[in-house]
Protein backbone atom coordinates (compact mmCIF):
# COMPACT_ATOMS: atom_id res chain seq x y z
CA UNK A 1 0.00 0.00 0.00
CA UNK A 2 1.01 3.65 -0.91
CA UNK A 3 1.44 5.64 2.28
CA UNK A 4 -0.16 8.37 0.77
CA UNK A 5 -3.94 8.22 0.39
CA UNK A 6 -5.52 10.63 -1.66
CA UNK A 7 -3.92 13.16 -4.22
CA UNK A 8 -4.52 15.62 -1.61
CA UNK A 9 -1.81 14.02 0.66
CA UNK A 10 0.52 13.27 -1.47
CA UNK A 11 0.69 16.94 -2.39
CA UNK A 12 1.52 17.65 1.20
CA UNK A 13 3.95 15.34 1.18
CA UNK A 14 6.13 16.78 -1.76
CA UNK A 15 5.55 20.08 0.21
CA UNK A 16 7.19 18.78 2.64
CA UNK A 17 10.14 17.51 0.55
CA UNK A 18 10.72 19.44 -2.03
CA UNK A 19 8.43 22.74 -2.07
CA UNK A 20 10.47 24.86 -4.57
CA UNK A 21 10.18 22.05 -7.17
CA UNK A 22 8.26 22.76 -10.60
CA UNK A 23 4.53 20.94 -10.47
CA UNK A 24 2.99 22.74 -12.99
CA UNK A 25 4.37 23.99 -16.58
CA UNK A 26 2.35 26.16 -18.42
CA UNK A 27 3.78 27.89 -21.66
CA UNK A 28 5.87 30.02 -20.39
CA UNK A 29 4.53 29.76 -16.80
CA UNK A 30 5.54 27.82 -13.94
CA UNK A 31 3.60 27.05 -10.16
CA UNK A 32 6.41 25.17 -7.85
CA UNK A 33 4.56 22.70 -5.21
CA UNK A 34 4.24 25.39 -2.40
CA UNK A 35 2.11 27.75 -4.69
CA UNK A 36 -0.04 24.85 -6.02
CA UNK A 37 -0.57 24.00 -2.20
CA UNK A 38 -1.06 27.77 -1.26
CA UNK A 39 -3.34 28.55 -4.19
CA UNK A 40 -5.31 25.84 -3.76
CA UNK A 41 -6.08 25.84 -0.01
CA UNK A 42 -7.44 29.04 -0.73
CA UNK A 43 -9.95 27.84 -3.78
CA UNK A 44 -11.04 25.28 -0.53
CA UNK A 45 -11.57 28.00 1.87
CA UNK A 46 -13.72 30.11 -0.13
CA UNK A 47 -15.84 26.80 -1.39
CA UNK A 48 -16.26 25.89 1.88
CA UNK A 49 -17.07 29.73 3.31
CA UNK A 50 -19.91 29.54 0.54
CA UNK A 51 -21.50 26.82 2.04
CA UNK A 52 -19.72 24.24 0.46
CA UNK A 53 -20.22 20.95 2.44
CA UNK A 54 -18.38 17.90 2.95
CA UNK A 55 -19.15 15.25 -0.71
CA UNK A 56 -21.02 18.63 -2.17
CA UNK A 57 -20.40 18.05 -5.77
CA UNK A 58 -18.19 20.82 -7.45
CA UNK A 59 -18.19 20.60 -11.31
CA UNK A 60 -14.91 21.61 -12.98
CA UNK A 61 -15.05 22.41 -16.88
CA UNK A 62 -11.78 23.33 -18.23
CA UNK A 63 -9.19 22.19 -20.19
CA UNK A 64 -5.60 21.32 -19.49
CA UNK A 65 -4.72 24.58 -17.35
CA UNK A 66 -3.03 25.33 -14.15
CA UNK A 67 -6.68 26.45 -12.99
CA UNK A 68 -8.09 22.85 -13.70
CA UNK A 69 -5.37 21.20 -11.32
CA UNK A 70 -6.52 24.39 -8.88
CA UNK A 71 -9.93 23.69 -9.20
CA UNK A 72 -9.74 19.88 -8.44
CA UNK A 73 -7.26 20.42 -5.95
CA UNK A 74 -9.45 22.97 -3.65
CA UNK A 75 -12.31 20.98 -4.09
CA UNK A 76 -11.00 17.66 -2.44
CA UNK A 77 -9.51 19.86 0.14
CA UNK A 78 -13.00 21.62 1.06
CA UNK A 79 -14.44 18.08 0.86
CA UNK A 80 -16.04 17.75 -1.95
CA UNK A 81 -16.27 15.43 -4.58
CA UNK A 82 -15.32 16.71 -7.94
CA UNK A 83 -17.84 16.24 -11.51
CA UNK A 84 -15.32 16.84 -14.19
CA UNK A 85 -17.03 18.29 -17.15
CA UNK A 86 -16.13 18.04 -21.56
CA UNK A 87 -15.81 21.30 -21.82
CA UNK A 88 -16.70 20.49 -25.50
CA UNK A 89 -20.03 19.31 -23.89
CA UNK A 90 -23.44 21.90 -24.95
CA UNK A 91 -25.35 23.43 -23.22
CA UNK A 92 -28.48 20.03 -22.62
CA UNK A 93 -25.09 17.78 -21.95
CA UNK A 94 -23.78 20.28 -19.05
CA UNK A 95 -27.67 20.75 -17.79
CA UNK A 96 -28.40 16.98 -17.17
CA UNK A 97 -24.60 16.54 -15.23
CA UNK A 98 -25.34 19.87 -13.00
CA UNK A 99 -28.83 18.33 -12.38
CA UNK A 100 -28.32 14.55 -11.52
CA UNK A 101 -24.94 15.29 -10.18
CA UNK A 102 -27.02 18.12 -7.72
CA UNK A 103 -23.82 19.99 -7.92
CA UNK A 104 -23.40 22.55 -5.76
CA UNK A 105 -20.46 24.89 -7.35
CA UNK A 106 -19.50 25.29 -10.67
CA UNK A 107 -15.75 25.84 -12.13
CA UNK A 108 -15.76 27.11 -15.55
CA UNK A 109 -13.87 29.17 -18.26
CA UNK A 110 -14.98 32.79 -18.20
CA UNK A 111 -15.54 32.45 -22.24
CA UNK A 112 -18.11 28.94 -21.56
CA UNK A 113 -19.86 31.33 -18.77
CA UNK A 114 -20.60 34.03 -21.02
CA UNK A 115 -21.67 32.36 -23.86
CA UNK A 116 -23.83 29.50 -22.64
CA UNK A 117 -23.26 28.36 -18.96
CA UNK A 118 -25.04 31.23 -17.62
CA UNK A 119 -28.84 30.30 -19.02
CA UNK A 120 -27.70 26.45 -18.19
CA UNK A 121 -26.81 27.26 -14.26
CA UNK A 122 -29.34 29.86 -13.74
CA UNK A 123 -31.75 26.45 -13.75
CA UNK A 124 -29.85 24.28 -11.70
CA UNK A 125 -28.86 23.51 -8.14
CA UNK A 126 -25.88 25.05 -8.78
CA UNK A 127 -25.43 28.28 -6.12
CA UNK A 128 -21.70 29.11 -6.56
CA UNK A 129 -20.02 30.08 -9.64
CA UNK A 130 -16.26 30.34 -9.74
CA UNK A 131 -15.03 31.39 -13.56
CA UNK A 132 -11.39 30.91 -15.08
CA UNK A 133 -9.42 32.43 -17.64
CA UNK A 134 -6.96 30.17 -18.47
CA UNK A 135 -4.71 32.51 -20.01
CA UNK A 136 -3.72 33.98 -16.65
CA UNK A 137 -1.94 31.75 -14.44
CA UNK A 138 1.56 32.89 -14.24
CA UNK A 139 1.58 32.84 -17.95
CA UNK A 140 1.04 35.09 -21.17
CA UNK A 141 -0.86 31.90 -22.17
CA UNK A 142 -0.23 31.20 -25.92
CA UNK A 143 -3.05 32.79 -28.65
CA UNK A 144 -2.70 30.17 -31.24
CA UNK A 145 -4.17 27.87 -28.57
CA UNK A 146 -6.19 29.73 -26.59
CA UNK A 147 -7.65 31.50 -29.74
CA UNK A 148 -9.69 34.15 -27.49
CA UNK A 149 -8.79 37.65 -25.65
CA UNK A 150 -9.38 37.94 -21.52
CA UNK A 151 -13.14 38.32 -20.89
CA UNK A 152 -13.76 41.36 -19.17
CA UNK A 153 -14.46 39.56 -15.60
CA UNK A 154 -18.22 38.61 -15.02
CA UNK A 155 -19.51 40.47 -12.33
CA UNK A 156 -22.09 37.86 -11.33
CA UNK A 157 -19.11 35.00 -10.95
CA UNK A 158 -15.93 35.49 -8.61
CA UNK A 159 -12.80 34.92 -10.34
CA UNK A 160 -10.37 31.76 -9.61
CA UNK A 161 -7.49 33.39 -9.55
CA UNK A 162 -8.81 35.97 -7.41
CA UNK A 163 -9.87 33.97 -5.24
CA UNK A 164 -6.46 31.51 -5.31
CA UNK A 165 -4.34 34.57 -4.25
CA UNK A 166 -7.04 35.80 -1.48
CA UNK A 167 -4.83 33.72 0.83
CA UNK A 168 -7.89 31.63 2.16
CA UNK A 169 -6.89 29.15 4.81
CA UNK A 170 -8.31 25.89 4.07
CA UNK A 171 -11.20 24.09 6.26
CA UNK A 172 -9.49 21.86 8.64
CA UNK A 173 -10.91 18.45 9.11
CA UNK A 174 -11.84 18.13 5.87
CA UNK A 175 -9.34 15.82 4.22
CA UNK A 176 -10.71 13.18 2.02
CA UNK A 177 -10.98 9.68 3.70
CA UNK A 178 -9.45 7.03 1.29
CA UNK A 179 -12.82 5.36 0.71
CA UNK A 180 -15.04 8.80 -0.17
CA UNK A 181 -15.77 9.50 -3.40
CA UNK A 182 -13.32 11.21 -5.41
CA UNK A 183 -14.44 11.74 -9.06
CA UNK A 184 -18.28 11.37 -10.61
CA UNK A 185 -17.28 10.68 -14.17
CA UNK A 186 -19.91 10.70 -16.09
CA UNK A 187 -20.33 8.30 -19.13
CA UNK A 188 -22.78 7.50 -21.15
CA UNK A 189 -24.59 4.02 -21.62
CA UNK A 190 -27.09 1.78 -23.45
CA UNK A 191 -30.30 2.98 -21.59
CA UNK A 192 -30.86 6.33 -20.52
CA UNK A 193 -29.21 9.64 -20.09
CA UNK A 194 -25.24 9.35 -19.00
CA UNK A 195 -24.17 7.76 -15.45
CA UNK A 196 -21.58 8.89 -13.32
CA UNK A 197 -19.20 6.46 -12.16
CA UNK A 198 -18.01 6.87 -8.77
CA UNK A 199 -14.02 6.71 -8.39
CA UNK A 200 -13.06 6.88 -5.08
CA UNK A 201 -9.46 8.57 -3.82
CA UNK A 202 -8.43 4.85 -3.04
CA UNK A 203 -9.18 3.79 -6.77
CA UNK A 204 -7.08 7.03 -8.16
CA UNK A 205 -4.51 6.07 -5.77
CA UNK A 206 -4.31 2.89 -6.40
CA UNK A 207 -3.97 2.94 -9.94
CA UNK A 208 -1.68 6.32 -10.23
CA UNK A 209 0.77 4.05 -7.92
CA UNK A 210 0.86 1.08 -10.60
CA UNK A 211 1.13 3.96 -13.08
CA UNK A 212 4.30 5.10 -11.25
CA UNK A 213 5.75 1.72 -10.56
CA UNK A 214 5.17 0.91 -14.20
CA UNK A 215 7.24 3.45 -15.58
CA UNK A 216 11.12 3.69 -14.75
CA UNK A 217 11.26 7.82 -15.19
CA UNK A 218 14.04 10.09 -14.39
CA UNK A 219 13.98 12.14 -10.97
CA UNK A 220 12.28 14.54 -10.97
CA UNK A 221 9.46 12.98 -14.10
CA UNK A 222 8.11 15.77 -16.27
CA UNK A 223 4.78 14.03 -17.99
CA UNK A 224 3.01 15.92 -20.78
CA UNK A 225 -0.51 15.82 -20.38
CA UNK A 226 -1.92 14.84 -23.75
CA UNK A 227 -5.09 13.38 -22.37
CA UNK A 228 -7.71 15.79 -21.95
CA UNK A 229 -7.32 15.75 -17.46
CA UNK A 230 -11.30 15.94 -17.66
CA UNK A 231 -11.09 12.54 -18.85
CA UNK A 232 -10.42 9.66 -16.43
CA UNK A 233 -6.66 8.21 -18.26
CA UNK A 234 -5.71 12.04 -17.82
CA UNK A 235 -6.39 12.81 -14.39
CA UNK A 236 -5.01 9.52 -13.34
CA UNK A 237 -2.26 8.57 -15.64
CA UNK A 238 -0.92 11.98 -16.15
CA UNK A 239 -1.98 14.31 -12.91
CA UNK A 240 -2.25 11.12 -10.94
CA UNK A 241 0.89 9.97 -11.33
CA UNK A 242 2.51 12.84 -11.55
CA UNK A 243 1.78 14.64 -8.13
CA UNK A 244 2.07 10.83 -6.32
CA UNK A 245 6.21 11.05 -7.92
CA UNK A 246 6.70 14.45 -7.06
CA UNK A 247 6.96 15.35 -10.88
CA UNK A 248 6.00 18.44 -13.51
CA UNK A 249 3.06 18.31 -14.89
CA UNK A 250 3.14 20.36 -18.58
CA UNK A 251 0.03 21.63 -19.72
CA UNK A 252 -1.20 22.74 -23.38
CA UNK A 253 -4.60 23.48 -22.81
CA UNK A 254 -6.08 21.59 -25.37
CA UNK A 255 -4.21 18.83 -28.38
CA UNK A 256 -3.30 20.85 -31.07
CA UNK A 257 -0.08 18.75 -32.84
CA UNK A 258 2.03 21.96 -33.86
CA UNK A 259 1.45 23.29 -29.77
CA UNK A 260 2.18 19.59 -28.18
CA UNK A 261 5.46 19.67 -30.30
CA UNK A 262 6.72 22.99 -29.29
CA UNK A 263 5.87 21.77 -25.95
CA UNK A 264 8.16 18.77 -25.93
CA UNK A 265 10.88 20.70 -27.28
CA UNK A 266 10.69 23.32 -24.38
CA UNK A 267 9.71 21.07 -21.92
CA UNK A 268 11.92 17.44 -22.47
CA UNK A 269 8.95 15.59 -20.91
CA UNK A 270 9.44 11.72 -20.26
CA UNK A 271 6.16 10.23 -20.50
CA UNK A 272 2.92 10.81 -21.75
CA UNK A 273 -0.37 9.45 -22.73
CA UNK A 274 -2.86 9.97 -25.66
CA UNK A 275 -4.96 7.84 -27.75
CA UNK A 276 -3.47 6.42 -30.93
CA UNK A 277 -5.03 9.45 -33.58
CA UNK A 278 -2.64 11.92 -31.55
CA UNK A 279 0.53 9.99 -31.92
CA UNK A 280 -0.73 9.85 -36.02
CA UNK A 281 -1.56 13.77 -35.48
CA UNK A 282 1.82 14.04 -34.51
CA UNK A 283 3.78 12.28 -36.81
CA UNK A 284 2.37 13.73 -39.70
CA UNK A 285 2.74 17.21 -38.70
CA UNK A 286 4.89 19.35 -40.78
CA UNK A 287 8.40 20.07 -39.22
CA UNK A 288 8.27 17.15 -36.69
CA UNK A 289 11.87 15.90 -36.11
CA UNK A 290 13.13 12.81 -34.09
CA UNK A 291 14.67 15.25 -31.40
CA UNK A 292 11.23 16.28 -30.64
CA UNK A 293 10.80 12.70 -29.04
CA UNK A 294 14.61 12.55 -27.70
CA UNK A 295 13.32 13.07 -24.18
CA UNK A 296 10.91 10.03 -23.86
CA UNK A 297 11.42 6.22 -23.89
CA UNK A 298 7.95 5.54 -23.97
CA UNK A 299 4.59 6.57 -24.04
CA UNK A 300 1.21 5.16 -23.61
CA UNK A 301 -2.18 4.76 -25.59
CA UNK A 302 -5.37 3.93 -24.04
CA UNK A 303 -8.80 4.23 -24.56
CA UNK A 304 -8.77 2.74 -28.25
CA UNK A 305 -7.49 -0.14 -30.28
CA UNK A 306 -3.59 0.87 -31.15
CA UNK A 307 -2.49 -0.79 -34.50
CA UNK A 308 0.49 -3.13 -34.30
CA UNK A 309 2.05 -1.13 -37.63
CA UNK A 310 1.34 2.85 -35.82
CA UNK A 311 3.54 1.00 -33.01
CA UNK A 312 6.72 -0.27 -35.65
CA UNK A 313 6.39 3.41 -37.37
CA UNK A 314 6.57 5.45 -34.86
CA UNK A 315 9.61 3.13 -33.58
CA UNK A 316 11.45 3.64 -36.41
CA UNK A 317 10.71 7.42 -37.37
CA UNK A 318 10.74 8.61 -34.14
CA UNK A 319 12.45 6.15 -31.04
CA UNK A 320 9.80 5.78 -28.55
CA UNK A 321 7.73 2.87 -28.12
CA UNK A 322 4.17 3.20 -27.79
CA UNK A 323 2.84 0.94 -25.07
CA UNK A 324 -0.92 -0.13 -25.07
CA UNK A 325 -2.50 0.06 -22.03
CA UNK A 326 -6.43 -1.08 -21.36
CA UNK A 327 -9.20 0.19 -18.68
CA UNK A 328 -12.59 2.01 -18.91
CA UNK A 329 -13.71 4.95 -16.79
CA UNK A 330 -15.28 2.07 -14.17
CA UNK A 331 -12.10 0.70 -13.35
CA UNK A 332 -10.52 4.45 -13.03
CA UNK A 333 -8.59 4.14 -16.10
CA UNK A 334 -6.13 1.00 -16.76
CA UNK A 335 -6.75 -2.52 -15.40
CA UNK A 336 -4.33 -3.80 -17.83
CA UNK A 337 -0.88 -2.82 -18.74
CA UNK A 338 2.19 -3.63 -20.16
CA UNK A 339 5.48 -4.32 -17.71
CA UNK A 340 8.41 -2.20 -17.69
CA UNK A 341 10.66 -3.64 -20.26
CA UNK A 342 8.35 -5.88 -22.04
CA UNK A 343 6.34 -5.43 -25.29
CA UNK A 344 2.96 -6.56 -26.54
CA UNK A 345 3.11 -9.82 -28.52
CA UNK A 346 0.92 -9.49 -31.36
CA UNK A 347 -2.05 -12.01 -31.94
CA UNK A 348 -1.04 -14.07 -35.15
CA UNK A 349 -4.69 -15.07 -35.90
CA UNK A 350 -6.66 -12.01 -35.46
CA UNK A 351 -3.45 -9.15 -36.10
CA UNK A 352 -4.27 -7.32 -32.58
CA UNK A 353 -1.99 -6.08 -30.36
CA UNK A 354 -2.31 -6.99 -27.10
CA UNK A 355 -3.31 -4.45 -24.44
CA UNK A 356 -1.17 -5.58 -21.21
CA UNK A 357 -0.97 -7.92 -18.64
CA UNK A 358 -3.46 -6.94 -15.90
CA UNK A 359 -1.79 -5.48 -12.71
CA UNK A 360 -0.95 -7.81 -9.70
CA UNK A 361 -4.01 -7.30 -7.71
CA UNK A 362 -6.24 -7.05 -10.54
CA UNK A 363 -7.90 -10.26 -11.45
CA UNK A 364 -9.31 -10.60 -15.21
CA UNK A 365 -11.80 -13.27 -16.26
CA UNK A 366 -12.86 -13.81 -19.58
CA UNK A 367 -16.58 -15.45 -19.27
CA UNK A 368 -19.27 -17.10 -21.61
CA UNK A 369 -22.56 -15.82 -21.62
CA UNK A 370 -23.68 -17.46 -18.67
CA UNK A 371 -20.90 -15.91 -16.63
CA UNK A 372 -18.08 -19.33 -16.79
CA UNK A 373 -14.77 -19.01 -17.44
CA UNK A 374 -13.91 -19.74 -20.63
CA UNK A 375 -10.23 -21.54 -21.61
CA UNK A 376 -7.25 -19.42 -22.51
CA UNK A 377 -7.15 -18.37 -26.14
CA UNK A 378 -11.08 -18.64 -26.42
CA UNK A 379 -13.32 -15.46 -26.80
CA UNK A 380 -15.76 -13.98 -24.41
CA UNK A 381 -16.65 -11.03 -22.37
CA UNK A 382 -13.67 -9.14 -19.99
CA UNK A 383 -14.59 -8.77 -16.81
CA UNK A 384 -12.29 -7.27 -14.03
CA UNK A 385 -11.75 -7.45 -10.33
CA UNK A 386 -9.58 -4.96 -8.60
CA UNK A 387 -8.69 -1.81 -5.95
CA UNK A 388 -9.05 0.38 -9.04
CA UNK A 389 -13.03 -0.43 -9.55
CA UNK A 390 -15.29 1.58 -8.84
CA UNK A 391 -17.80 0.79 -6.21
CA UNK A 392 -20.60 1.94 -8.50
CA UNK A 393 -22.87 4.48 -10.42
CA UNK A 394 -23.90 7.58 -8.68
CA UNK A 395 -27.36 6.66 -7.53
CA UNK A 396 -28.30 4.13 -9.91
CA UNK A 397 -28.54 0.93 -7.91
CA UNK A 398 -30.13 -1.12 -10.74
CA UNK A 399 -27.43 -0.13 -13.47
CA UNK A 400 -24.96 -1.00 -10.81
CA UNK A 401 -26.62 -4.02 -10.19
CA UNK A 402 -26.29 -4.91 -13.55
CA UNK A 403 -22.50 -3.74 -14.37
CA UNK A 404 -20.85 -4.67 -10.98
CA UNK A 405 -22.46 -8.05 -9.85
CA UNK A 406 -20.81 -9.37 -6.76
CA UNK A 407 -18.31 -6.09 -7.26
CA UNK A 408 -17.04 -7.28 -10.38
CA UNK A 409 -16.78 -4.91 -13.67
CA UNK A 410 -18.61 -6.10 -16.91
CA UNK A 411 -17.08 -4.09 -19.27
CA UNK A 412 -18.93 -5.03 -22.25
CA UNK A 413 -15.61 -5.82 -24.33
CA UNK A 414 -15.05 -9.37 -25.67
CA UNK A 415 -11.39 -10.87 -25.93
CA UNK A 416 -9.16 -13.35 -24.94
CA UNK A 417 -6.59 -13.77 -22.75
CA UNK A 418 -3.39 -15.77 -23.94
CA UNK A 419 -1.83 -18.49 -21.78
CA UNK A 420 1.19 -16.05 -20.78
CA UNK A 421 -1.31 -13.89 -19.20
CA UNK A 422 -1.52 -11.37 -22.23
CA UNK A 423 -5.21 -9.80 -22.47
CA UNK A 424 -6.00 -9.18 -25.94
CA UNK A 425 -9.18 -6.53 -26.64
CA UNK A 426 -10.99 -7.69 -30.06
CA UNK A 427 -14.51 -6.95 -30.08
CA UNK A 428 -17.53 -5.13 -27.97
CA UNK A 429 -20.98 -6.53 -26.65
CA UNK A 430 -21.91 -3.37 -26.02
CA UNK A 431 -23.49 -0.43 -28.67
CA UNK A 432 -20.77 2.43 -28.13
CA UNK A 433 -18.98 3.66 -31.03
CA UNK A 434 -15.00 4.69 -30.42
CA UNK A 435 -14.12 7.29 -32.72
CA UNK A 436 -10.28 7.87 -31.35
CA UNK A 437 -10.74 7.24 -27.82
CA UNK A 438 -13.84 9.61 -27.53
CA UNK A 439 -16.79 7.39 -26.87
CA UNK A 440 -20.33 8.05 -28.30
CA UNK A 441 -23.64 6.07 -27.19
CA UNK A 442 -26.13 5.56 -29.81
CA UNK A 443 -28.85 6.65 -27.56
CA UNK A 444 -27.85 9.56 -26.56
CA UNK A 445 -27.37 10.62 -30.74
CA UNK A 446 -30.80 8.97 -31.20
CA UNK A 447 -32.48 10.49 -28.44
CA UNK A 448 -31.64 13.79 -29.97
CA UNK A 449 -32.89 12.98 -33.31
CA UNK A 450 -36.20 11.85 -31.96
CA UNK A 451 -36.76 15.36 -31.26
CA UNK A 452 -36.22 16.53 -34.56
CA UNK A 453 -40.23 16.78 -36.33
CA UNK A 454 -39.25 14.84 -39.25
CA UNK A 455 -37.82 11.50 -37.50
CA UNK A 456 -39.83 8.78 -37.66
CA UNK A 457 -36.78 6.34 -36.85
CA UNK A 458 -33.25 7.01 -35.90
CA UNK A 459 -30.65 4.04 -35.42
CA UNK A 460 -27.16 5.34 -35.16
CA UNK A 461 -23.73 3.33 -35.99
CA UNK A 462 -20.13 3.06 -35.86
CA UNK A 463 -18.60 3.19 -39.65
CA UNK A 464 -15.46 2.46 -40.33
CA UNK A 465 -12.77 5.40 -40.53
CA UNK A 466 -9.31 5.72 -41.82
CA UNK A 467 -8.47 7.91 -39.74
CA UNK A 468 -10.69 7.75 -36.38
CA UNK A 469 -11.12 3.99 -36.26
CA UNK A 470 -15.43 4.45 -36.46
CA UNK A 471 -17.02 7.50 -36.87
CA UNK A 472 -20.87 8.24 -36.03
CA UNK A 473 -23.35 7.34 -38.79
CA UNK A 474 -27.45 7.67 -38.19
CA UNK A 475 -29.72 6.31 -40.03
CA UNK A 476 -32.94 7.86 -40.20
CA UNK A 477 -36.37 7.03 -41.56
CA UNK A 478 -38.92 10.00 -42.08
CA UNK A 479 -42.40 10.62 -40.89
CA UNK A 480 -45.27 10.61 -43.53
CA UNK A 481 -45.14 13.98 -45.48
CA UNK A 482 -42.20 15.33 -43.89
CA UNK A 483 -39.09 16.93 -45.62
CA UNK A 484 -35.53 17.21 -44.30
CA UNK A 485 -32.23 16.51 -45.71
CA UNK A 486 -29.07 14.65 -44.09
CA UNK A 487 -27.24 18.01 -43.63
CA UNK A 488 -29.67 19.35 -41.82
CA UNK A 489 -30.39 16.46 -39.42
CA UNK A 490 -26.90 16.96 -38.94
CA UNK A 491 -26.52 20.08 -38.44
CA UNK A 492 -29.42 19.60 -35.95
CA UNK A 493 -27.40 17.37 -33.70
CA UNK A 494 -24.23 19.68 -33.85
CA UNK A 495 -26.21 22.42 -31.91
CA UNK A 496 -26.88 19.89 -29.55
CA UNK A 497 -24.20 17.69 -28.68
CA UNK A 498 -20.30 17.87 -28.45
CA UNK A 499 -18.56 17.97 -31.88
CA UNK A 500 -16.80 14.14 -31.42
CA UNK A 501 -20.87 13.11 -31.00
CA UNK A 502 -22.59 14.39 -34.16
CA UNK A 503 -23.06 12.09 -36.98
CA UNK A 504 -20.70 13.32 -39.52
CA UNK A 505 -22.58 11.17 -42.05
CA UNK A 506 -26.77 10.55 -42.19
CA UNK A 507 -28.32 8.48 -44.59
CA UNK A 508 -31.98 8.45 -44.88
CA UNK A 509 -34.14 5.30 -45.67
CA UNK A 510 -37.48 4.86 -46.56
CA UNK A 511 -37.68 2.48 -43.12
CA UNK A 512 -35.13 0.83 -41.18
CA UNK A 513 -34.53 -3.11 -40.86
CA UNK A 514 -36.06 -4.42 -38.04
CA UNK A 515 -37.31 -7.91 -36.14
CA UNK A 516 -40.60 -9.24 -35.96
CA UNK A 517 -40.87 -7.55 -32.72
CA UNK A 518 -40.04 -4.09 -34.24
CA UNK A 519 -36.62 -3.76 -32.64
CA UNK A 520 -34.40 -1.73 -34.85
CA UNK A 521 -31.19 -4.11 -36.27
CA UNK A 522 -28.74 -2.52 -35.73
CA UNK A 523 -26.23 -4.64 -36.52
CA UNK A 524 -27.63 -5.04 -40.06
CA UNK A 525 -27.68 -1.23 -40.61
CA UNK A 526 -23.72 -1.75 -39.17
CA UNK A 527 -22.83 -4.46 -41.55
CA UNK A 528 -24.84 -2.73 -44.19
CA UNK A 529 -22.43 0.29 -43.80
CA UNK A 530 -19.36 -2.10 -43.92
CA UNK A 531 -20.30 -3.77 -47.64
CA UNK A 532 -20.91 -0.33 -49.05
CA UNK A 533 -17.92 0.91 -47.68
P1 LIG B 1 -8.50 3.93 -20.94
O1 LIG B 1 -8.46 3.94 -19.47
O2 LIG B 1 -7.87 2.72 -21.52
O3 LIG B 1 -7.98 5.21 -21.57
P2 LIG B 1 -10.98 5.15 -21.22
O4 LIG B 1 -10.47 5.95 -20.09
O5 LIG B 1 -11.07 5.76 -22.58
O6 LIG B 1 -10.05 3.87 -21.33
P3 LIG B 1 -13.82 4.85 -21.33
O7 LIG B 1 -13.98 6.18 -21.96
O8 LIG B 1 -14.69 4.43 -20.23
O9 LIG B 1 -12.37 4.69 -20.72
O10 LIG B 1 -13.81 3.78 -22.50
C1 LIG B 1 -13.53 2.45 -22.22
C2 LIG B 1 -13.62 1.61 -23.47
O11 LIG B 1 -12.57 1.96 -24.37
C3 LIG B 1 -13.40 0.15 -23.20
O12 LIG B 1 -14.57 -0.47 -22.73
C4 LIG B 1 -12.94 -0.35 -24.57
O13 LIG B 1 -14.04 -0.62 -25.42
C5 LIG B 1 -12.18 0.81 -25.13
N1 LIG B 1 -10.73 0.64 -24.94
C6 LIG B 1 -9.97 1.11 -23.93
N2 LIG B 1 -8.67 0.80 -24.08
C7 LIG B 1 -8.58 0.08 -25.22
C8 LIG B 1 -7.50 -0.55 -25.93
N3 LIG B 1 -6.24 -0.47 -25.51
N4 LIG B 1 -7.79 -1.23 -27.06
C9 LIG B 1 -9.07 -1.31 -27.52
N5 LIG B 1 -10.12 -0.72 -26.91
C10 LIG B 1 -9.90 -0.04 -25.78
Amino acid sequence: VHPDDSLVHALRRVVWEAPERTALAYFDGRLDYRAVDDLSDSVAGYLAGRGVARRDRVAVLLQNSPQFVLAVLGAWKAGAIVVPVNPMYKAGEVAHVLRDGEVAALICSDRAWESYLRDTAADSPVHTVLTACELDFQSTGDPRVLGFERLPRASDADDLTEVARAGHPAPDGRDPEPGETALISYTSGTSGAPKGATNTHANIMHNAERQRAGLELPEPPVYFAMAPLFHITGMVCQLGACLNSAGTLVLAYRFEAGVVLDAFAAHRPHYTVGPSTAFMALAAHPGVTRDHFASFEVISSGGAPLPPALVEKFRAGFGPYIRNGYGLTECTAPCAAVPPGRESPVDPVSGTLAVGVPGPDTVVRIVDERGADVPFGEQGEIVVRGPQVVPGYWRRPDATAETFPDGELRTGDIGFMDAQGWLYVVDRKKDMINASGFKVWPREVEDVLYTHPAVREAAVVGVPDGYRGETVKAYISLRPGATADPGELAAYCAERLAAYKYPRQVEILPDLPKTASGKILRRELRSRSRVSE
